[in-house]
């Protein structure tokens, strides 16, 4: 069988999952964003390369305390994605949501990409560029403010302001972690889209589904591959295109 008609085969299939299903979960990686022109991790230009500093240290709770500017820097350089746009997936999410099939969608971006794009339920596992927080006082403030601030965004008391994305050093939040958990219980099909799965949280949660359908799209190979009821290897968007 060409490759090209097992491709159509594997559509087909998606598409009756997902006409019978009535409680779709979405779980959503670094490949549902990069089609936006968001940059992942460790990609061709993944937010690795704009540095020399290790990521998991250059992004740690130690190092925006004790390298404030230094962070900042690179944060404003590399997690500005605020003229970011949702793309076919985001859209086809949504989609979905408004013929009432979906529970929500459990994503590890923090790009607000979901809620762009019109979702309602979106559980933000690693927090998100959207909010922001003065770390004495509470006073929030805007995604603007903290990118356009000169050197460290400083909250009127004083304190400075950190992002509510979530750091290496720092566990997710307890509420996220809750609702995921749920979610996935309560969902008869799972759609992961766009993660190689080999991390925590999203290995466990995934490895936690109980559901009639686990989907795994993604361009590379998964973990999980092989206890999924479908697995497509491509592009995100040459998958949404033919559904
Ligand atoms: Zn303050």
């Amino acid at each position: 069988m060409s490759d090209n008609n097992e491709n159509m085969i594997k559509i087909e299939k998606l598409k009756e999952i997902i006409d019978k299903s009535k409680k779709i979960v979405f779980f959503t990686g670094a490949g549902v964003s990069t089609e936006s022109g968001i940059k992942d991790f460790r990609g061709k230009d993944g937010i690795s390369k704009y540095t020399d500093i290790p990521i998991e240290i250059l992004i740690s709770k130690s190092y925006f305390y004790k390298h404030t500017l230094e962070f900042y820097d690179y944060y404003k350089k590399c997690f500005n994605c605020i003229d970011k746009k949702p793309n076919i997936t985001h859209y086809f999410i949504k989609k979905l949501e408004d013929e009432g099939k979906v529970l929500g969608v459990i994503t590890q971006n923090v790009d607000g990409l979901h809620y762009k794009a019109g979702s309602t339920n979106v559980v933000e596992l690693h927090g998100t560029i959207y909010k922001n927080r003065c770390v004495d006082c509470g006073k929030e403030y805007t995604p603007q403010y903290v990118f356009n601030s000169e050197g460290i965004p400083k909250c009127t008391c004083g304190g400075i302001i950190k992002p509510d994305v979530v750091l290496y050093e720092e566990s997710l939040p307890e509420k996220a972690i809750y609702e995921a958990s749920k979610l996935v219980r309560d969902a008869d099909t799972l759609i992961v889209l766009g993660t190689s799965l080999q991390v925590m949280p999203a290995s466990s949660y995934v490895a936690s589904f109980n559901g009639d359908n686990l989907v795994i799209i993604n361009l590379d190979s998964t973990p999980f591959d092989q206890y999924a009821d479908l697995v497509i290897h491509d592009k995100l968007s040459n998958v949404m295109e033919k559904l």
